[in-house]
């Protein structure tokens, strides 16, 4: 058997037990995760000990709760919202770094570990789905994550996740933080399509998988509802040729797990111009709130051709520097 599957399984074994309801999802998502990121295998193990991972059937607003994580602040009526389409919410997670504010009134860094929750009533195939997609997002969300800055006399901190990045203002002689988050539907995106070929990856090892009861998970999960992943599929659709331009990947690939977003706006704007992936994310981020809050068909139309000009560009431009 791979190597990497040895990896994997020895790797969740330090967790779980075969027994654990949930063994086989450990075992194919880490074992996803370790082929995608090959030269990070010891990272990967370090964030898989030292990541909380909570799969129980049920709202994940409850299982908060319940385990006293209500400092996160999803309700139940978010979380309907948030699952708006027909379902539930199927996972989320947080990175465990966050900010505080001190006695003096300044930004500080407060380390928690890393959460993923995924509710246990998804079928198993999102199940899978659910917990590879939170667990590249932590993969993604640790190495220079955090910083603070002081700009004319005003203090902010950012908080990086992935190609995700917020930034908190803090104005003197008040007690309002500003929260500013840029490249959050395109992180979604870039997250959404290397969890589904990690997926891919994972069905390659159909029927030659050692460990009986995860082969008897994997047969359980239904493959046509990895082929049509619910989420942010009208983005997806529109941005997938960038994401499969192997330039554009390769670069994504090496640098958000090291927490470096500065080539990858450098490359998008040497071929389309200053402030071009800032603009090009904002019209993502609109398309995803028309799709889901008023699904007004005209502006979509519109949005997404706006989209498809700036990943035509940006192709034609990679493609042609590479020649
Ligand atoms: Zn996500």
């Amino acid at each position: 058997m791979e190597e990497q599957f040895m990896q994997a399984k020895q790797l969740v074994d330090e967790k779980y037990s075969e027994e654990d309801p949930y063994y086989g999802v450990y075992v194919l998502g880490m074992y996803g995760l370790i082929r995608k990121y090959p030269h990070h295998l010891s990272f990967i193990q370090k964030l898989f000990r030292k990541t909380t991972i909570i799969i129980e059937k049920g709202l994940i607003s409850k299982t908060l709760q319940k385990h006293n994580l209500s400092f996160q602040d999803l309700d139940e009526e978010e979380e309907r919202q948030l699952a708006a389409n027909g379902g539930s919410l199927p996972a989320i997670s947080y990175s465990g770094i966050f900010y505080f504010i001190d006695r003096s009134n300044h930004f500080k860094r407060a380390d928690g570990n890393p959460l993923v929750i995924v509710n246990g009533l998804c079928p198993p195939s999102f199940l899978l789905n659910s917990f590879i997609h939170e667990m590249n997002h932590m993969v993604k969300s640790q190495k220079h994550a955090f910083q603070i800055e002081k700009k004319a006399g005003i203090e902010s901190c950012s908080i990086r996740n992935g190609m995700e990045v917020s930034i908190y203002e803090m104005y003197p002689d008040s007690d309002d933080i500003d929260e500013m988050t840029s490249y959050n539907i395109f992180d979604e995106a870039i997250n959404t399509i290397q969890t589904s070929e990690m997926i891919q990856d994972i069905l390659a090892l159909d029927g030659i998988i050692p460990i009986p009861c995860v082969q008897e998970f994997l047969d359980s999960c239904d493959r046509e509802d990895f082929e049509d992943d619910p989420m942010y599929q009208d983005v997806i659709e529109v941005t997938l040729p960038l994401l499969k331009n192997p330039h554009f990947r390769s670069l994504v690939d090496e640098n958000l797990i090291i927490g470096h977003l500065k080539p990858i706006e450098e490359d998008f704007e040497s071929k389309l111009g200053k402030g071009s992936l800032m603009n090009f994310s904002d019209l993502l981020d609109e398309l995803e709130d028309e799709c889901s809050y008023s699904n007004d068909s005209k502006r979509k139309k519109a949005l997404k051709k706006q989209i498809a000009k700036y990943v035509q560009a940006y192709n034609e431009k990679s493609y042609a520097y590479q020649k």
